[in-house]
């Protein structure tokens, strides 16, 4: 199959949708594919790199989006890219199309066969083409917490990890999931005093036999919520109710009760947040202060680790992008339920469920 990938043009898309690696991997499989020029300059990967990967290198992305059975992206594709889109041709990307009616509209009506990443499955109801990015914004959110804690940003001017002599940072984390557990891990290993609160039982046994004595785990209630975070020197916001916009865990009035030059970071901004105070941000102006606590809200975290991500992301989705290419969209599919359940256009017709019903399209 013709493969291709291109450069993202979505505003700070860093990120690219295929490695020099994977495209070893397809051309091993004897496919063929073209690459945009530039498309990998975001992640360090020079044309060449692909050239030497076996890839060829097209002057732009018409070239590639006339030509090619499938095309693997990382963003939805952008207004101009959808005009490019053709019947019959496989695109492959994370979409999220329930809150995008313009794109969906377009989708449907360029015919193409669009499999998001985000609906993918896996096994135990898993989203494992969201996981990788989940694990960099949970590592990312200490690092961004750590930062925003020095004086020159405006926060207390406390060290995470504490020296011999001097405490260490106290950490709340708010949502033991995948992000949470991720920035749990980081915060313990930098020598912080860390809590996790989650609300499952399972959840909360499950990290207490991980971290033993290197984190502590609290049931998350209005009361040791309100304890946690008053104690805080740094709160990271990892709360998800599937399908639902995040809770406001954190109100205003607790701000009162922090420390002044206490950090939020809030990895649940693209769920709306979970702090009241929350508002979206982006990695050119990440923070901003409400009532003397400094708010890390930036909605699209990877982006800012671009090389990391990708590889974390090609990580996970080049068995599928192989399996596709190797025996067609229609086989692939039927021989793979969890990759099935991507498929969200086909034909001109929404098939999936969820977002038929929440843009009124037949299913
Ligand atoms: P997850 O489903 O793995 O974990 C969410 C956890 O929140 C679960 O363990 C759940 O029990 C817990 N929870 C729910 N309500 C709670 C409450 N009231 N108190 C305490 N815990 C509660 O989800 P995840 O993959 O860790 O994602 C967490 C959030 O991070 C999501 O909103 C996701 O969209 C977001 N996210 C943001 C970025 C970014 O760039 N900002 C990147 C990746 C993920």
């Amino acid at each position: 199959m013709r493969v291709g990938t291109v450069r993202e043009i979505k505003n700070h898309e860093y990120r690219v949708g295929l490695t020099p690696e994977s495209v070893r991997e397809l051309a091993a499989h004897g496919h063929d594919v073209w690459v945009e020029t530039g498309a990998g300059l975001g992640i360090g990967a020079a044309d060449r790199d692909y050239e030497a990967a076996g890839a060829t290198i097209k002057p732009d992305a018409a070239t590639i989006f006339a030509a090619c059975e499938m095309v693997v992206k990382v963003k939805e594709p952008q207004a101009v890219e959808r005009a490019m889109l053709r019947e019959g041709q496989i695109l492959f990307t994370y979409l999220h199309l329930a809150p995008d009616p313009e794109q969906t509209a377009d989708l449907v009506k360029s015919g193409v066969t669009a499999i998001a990443y985000e609906t993918v499955t896996g096994p135990g109801n898993q989203l494992p083409l969201l996981k990788p990015m989940s694990q960099v914004a949970g590592r990312m959110s200490i690092q961004a917490g750590a930062t925003a804690l020095e004086k020159a940003h405006g926060g207390r001017g406390v060290l995470l990890g504490g020296v011999p002599g001097v405490l260490p940072a106290k950490v709340a984390v708010i949502g033991g999931g995948v992000v949470g557990f991720n920035a749990a891990q980081m915060a313990a290993g930098l020598g912080a005093d860390v809590t996790i609160l989650d609300r499952d039982p399972e959840v909360l046994e499950r990290l207490g036999t991980h971290f033993e004595s290197r984190a502590k785990t609290r049931f998350s209630n209005r009361a040791n919520l309100a304890d946690c975070v008053a104690e805080a020197d740094l709160v990271i916001g990892a709360v998800l109710i599937p399908g639902a916009a995040a809770p406001k865990l954190v109100t205003r009035d607790m701000l009162a009760t922090m420390k002044p030059g206490a950090v939020l970071v809030d990895v649940a901004i693209d769920q709306g947040g979970c702090f009241e105070t929350s508002r979206a941000t982006t990695h050119a102006d990440p923070t901003f202060v409400v009532d003397g606590i400094v708010h890390y809200c930036v909605a699209n975290m990877p982006g800012g680790v671009a090389r990391t991500s990708t590889y974390a992301l090609n990580n996970v989705t080049l068995p599928h992008t192989l399996r596709i290419a190797d025996l067609g969209w229609k086989a692939a599919l039927a021989a793979n339920p969890y990759l099935a359940a991507g498929l969200n256009v086909h034909a001109g017709a929404v098939t999936y469920e969820a977002v038929a019903r929440e843009l009124g399209y037949p299913y």
